[in-house]
Parts: C-alpha cells; sequence; structure tokens
C-alpha cells in the first residue's frame, strides 16, 4: 500500500460508520482474559470502588462522616454540612465532574468508561466471577448451549448466588448513604426498616444484578446518555486505542507473512477475542469502544511471540496516523474551553466552602392583613423569621431594629432567641409603632440579630418593612 493509500485508507476507516459493528444485544460476549499493562489499570481503577463500600463506616464528630441525611435536608461532608440553601454549591460541584468528563474525554476518549465507571467496573468483576467458575470462553459458550445437568445447575446457581451477593453488598452501601449505617444494619436484619429503605434495597439489587450481569455492554449502548455523546466530545486530537492500518494492513494469517507484501496483523483475532463490548478496532473508531486499552495488551502479547513491535494497536490520535504533529495541549481550543470552565467552577466551590454562613436568616412580613391597628392606635406588624442555625453549638441572639425609633419587639421566648444547635427555627415577631412615628405608608427597616457570645461574635442583617394606614 502506497502512503497515499494508507492516509486515505485511515480516513475511511474514521469517517464510514458503515464499517462499525456493535453488538446490539444480538449475541452475548464472552470475553477472553489476558494480563497485561491495561488490564492492570483496569484493576487500579476499579479497586478504588472499595471506598464506595468502605465509606459509610468513616466517623467525623460522633456521626457518620459522609451522610444525605434526607429528612433533616442536610449533606454531612466530614467536618462541613452543605445546608438547602448551599445547594448551589452542589450545582457548581456537578459542573466541575461533568466538565473534568468532557475535558478527559476530549484529551483521552471514553476513560471513565474503561476504567471507573460502576457499569464497567461491576460488569467486570462479574465477568471475573463467571471466568473462575464457569471456565473460559469456550467452556462458557458449550456450557451455556449444553442440555440442563447436575453439573450446569451447580455451577449456575454457584454463579448467581455470588452476583447477588456482590448485588446485595452493593445495595446495602448505596442505602447506607441515606442513613446511619449501624442504625441501617440493625433495621434490617431486625426486619425493621421503613418500606423505603426495603424499595431501594430492592431496587439497586435488580438493577445491579440485571446490569451487570445480563445487559453489561449493552447498559453502555441503549441506556448511558454518556456514550450517545461522547462523539461530539472527541475530535482528531483525541487519543484513543487505535489499530495502526499502514502497518498492520493487508493482514494475513502467521503462515503468509513471509511474504514482504504482508503488514504486521497475522488476523489472529486476539484483540477481538478479549474485548468486553466485542469490537473489532481494526474497523476503526466504534460506538461500541469503551477504550479499556484490553486489545492493544492482546496484540502486543502477540507482537511478542511473532517477534514484531509493539504497538500495532496504541493510544494515538487520528491525526498521529496520518503523521500530522498532535499540537500541545494548552493550544487546543477545546481543552482551553474546558480549562476555563473547570476553573470558574473550582473558584467557585472555593469560594462557596470558604464562605458559607454560620447562621442563615430569613425574615417574610405578614400579608394577611398587613397590620392590625390596636385599641390604643398604636401599628402592629408580624413577621416570620426563619433562623438556621449551621454551627455543632447552641447559640443565643438578640433582636433589635433600625430604620424605625422606640418600636417595640414582642418575641416568643422573652428577650432572646436561642437557636439549637445544627437547627432551623422558624418563629414570629411582633412590632409595635405609634402611628405619629411613621412618615408613610411603608417604612424601610432592618432586622439585626446578634449573638451573645463574646468570643465569635455573629451579626445577620436582613431588610424588611413596617407597614402601617400611611398618611
Ligand atoms: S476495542 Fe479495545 S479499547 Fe475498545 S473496548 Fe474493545 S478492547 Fe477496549
Ligand atoms: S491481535 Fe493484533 S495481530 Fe491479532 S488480529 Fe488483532 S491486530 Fe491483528
Amino acid at each position: 500500500m502506497s502512503e497515499q493509500q494508507q492516509q486515505h485508507h485511515v480516513e475511511d476507516l474514521y469517517a464510514d460508520a458503515s464499517h462499525w459493528h456493535v453488538n446490539a444485544g444480538d449475541e452475548t460476549i464472552h470475553a477472553k482474559r489476558i494480563g497485561g499493562r491495561f488490564r492492570n489499570y483496569r484493576w487500579y481503577g476499579s479497586s478504588l470502588w472499595i471506598l464506595f463500600f468502605i465509606t459509610p463506616f468513616f466517623r467525623w464528630n460522633e456521626q457518620q462522616a459522609i451522610l444525605f441525611d434526607i429528612p433533616h435536608r442536610q449533606f454531612h461532608l466530614w467536618a462541613l454540612t452543605i445546608w438547602p440553601q448551599d445547594v448551589w454549591m452542589l450545582s457548581l460541584i456537578l459542573i466541575l465532574l461533568a466538565i473534568t468528563l468532557f475535558a478527559v474525554t476530549a484529551i483521552a476518549g471514553r476513560v471513565w468508561c474503561g476504567y471507573f465507571c460502576f457499569q464497567s467496573v461491576w460488569t467486570d468483576w462479574f465477568t471475573w466471577l463467571e471466568d473462575k467458575i464457569e471456565g473460559n470462553p469456550i467452556q462458557r459458550r458449550r456450557l451455556d448451549a449444553a442440555a440442563w445437568s447436575m453439573r450446569k445447575v451447580k455451577l449456575k446457581t454457584y454463579k448467581h448466588s455470588l452476583w447477588l451477593v456482590i448485588s446485595l453488598l452493593t445495595a446495602f452501601s448505596f442505602t447506607a448513604y441515606f442513613a446511619d449505617v449501624y442504625a441501617l444494619w440493625q433495621s434490617y436484619i431486625s426486619l425493621e426498616a421503613p418500606l423505603i429503605a426495603w424499595v431501594t434495597l430492592g431496587t439497586i439489587v435488580l438493577c445491579t444484578y440485571v446490569f451487570a450481569g445480563f445487559m453489561r455492554e449493552q447498559v453502555c449502548f441503549w441506556l448511558c446518555p454518556y456514550a450517545r455523546i461522547q462523539s461530539v466530545m472527541i475530535d482528531k486530537d483525541t487519543e484513543l486505542p487505535t489499530y495502526d492500518v499502514a502497518r498492520g494492513e493487508p493482514r494475513g494469517k502467521l503462515r503468509a507473512q513471509d511474504s514482504a507484501s504482508h503488514g504486521d496483523c497475522i488476523d489472529c483475532r486476539l484483540c477481538v477475542g478479549v474485548c468486553p463490548t466485542g469490537v473489532d478496532i481494526r474497523e476503526g473508531l466504534s460506538e461500541g469502544c469503551i477504550t479499556c486499552g484490553l486489545c492493544i495488551d492482546a496484540c502486543d502479547s502477540i507482537m511478542d511471540k511473532v517477534n514484531r513491535p509493539r504497538g500495532l494497536i496504541r493510544y494515538a490520535s487520528q491525526k498521529e496516523m496520518q503523521g500530522i504533529d498532535l499540537p500541545p495541549l494548552f493550544k487546543r481550543p477545546r481543552v482551553i474551553t474546558y480549562a476555563i470552565v473547570l476553573c470558574l467552577s473550582l473558584g467557585g466551590i472555593i469560594y462557596g466552602l470558604s464562605h458559607i454562613p454560620p447562621v442563615e436568616l430569613s425574615v417574610i412580613h405578614e400579608r394577611q392583613p398587613l397590620f392590625i391597628q390596636m385599641s390604643d392606635g398604636s401599628i402592629l406588624n408580624k413577621y416570620t423569621i426563619k433562623a438556621v442555625n449551621k454551627t455543632p453549638h447552641t447559640l443565643e441572639f438578640q433582636l433589635r431594629i433600625t430604620g424605625l425609633d422606640a418600636v417595640k419587639i414582642k418575641l416568643p421566648d422573652g428577650d432572646s432567641i436561642k437557636l439549637e444547635a445544627k437547627g432551623t427555627i422558624p418563629f414570629h415577631v411582633y412590632l409595635r409603632a405609634k402611628p405619629d412615628q411613621l412618615k408613610q405608608a411603608r417604612t424601610k427597616i432592618v432586622f439585626i440579630l446578634e449573638s451573645n457570645n463574646t468570643n465569635d461574635k455573629i451579626k445577620l442583617k436582613k431588610k424588611s418593612v413596617f407597614i402601617g394606614p400611611g398618611r
């Protein structure tokens, strides 16, 4: 193949979607498991998920370190408690995660899918067990095709029981992020858990068992939105597992390799055999490829055996394959855009975390009625105050009003307002003023809440109005 022909061939493979073969559920993929660099990376990536199982057991200040306390509408993250008022920060965190995913995809393809995604990680664990119990892909296909026998029943029961144990552990760990883990264990064991806990547990068990055990790569293909949009995130600079067409083609069996007209691919199909999604990487970029790199391990092992250099399949961009130099990261518009959005969201999160107020205050003026004229002629206004104490200490506050002289304040409990630690209290405050103090129908006032503690004084201000009949 001439250099020009090879270049056209590479372009065709990338551009022509008719080359793609994606298993859309018509066959069960039994991938061969072999060792190698990328197989190790997959294990390292999936081992991070151990944190998912053990994190609910971490404690901080005598409570669960990470807890989504939905009944109390609080999100505990070690020393930090995020309240509904700070939920904008969670949105920024989600934007940060999404942009990180986009940036990584633009640079190195579906790294998340290949090494970290719960779907591919759980599928990998399930198929590892399947391989240990039922044997290699040939033995598994034979077992599936064989008539039911005691041996088949025993092997299938063993495999499905272990899958269910993993599904149960996954479901329990998930629910433990929403309730105290020890209390939850106890409530499940004593069968006293609330209905919602049972429903969540059952749903997650079922989803894990079906998605990782049966649907496998079909979840990526049919259900995952990220797999759908990833094609718009990658470009000619993105490094992906790529078959070196110029070097490999024309492919041919090893016997024919003596011929100088053959490329390095001996058409052993091991790269296809190890692919967990059943893709033939030699056919070009495929929607089914999760960039796990397992075909690189497979092909490298073959190249070692036939004394050819490794890297017939390797991480490379389309430009590299066409002999065009890759621009540095800081010169790629896509990477620059993602980096700017990343920095902005990170800055917002850091600012938000360092400016979470210890106490939040909201004041709502009563609308029905706007004011009451008392028998002595004075005007009464009613306000609903909601105060949130985010600190772990009980705080006591004094309330005063500015903007209206000689106004009388009536609090629910004597002279001060007591806020329990990590608590929210709504209460009513009545303000009473003489009509001759009011120069107009609406007088602007400011509620000032000041804590009694001398060390770390907290002062909160909230604007409102005092409404009277007008002059
Ligand atoms: S083609 Fe290669 S990189 Fe892509 S999913 Fe299959 S084994 Fe993984
Ligand atoms: S593993 Fe390598 S040599 Fe074998 S078919 Fe795939 S690309 Fe060709």
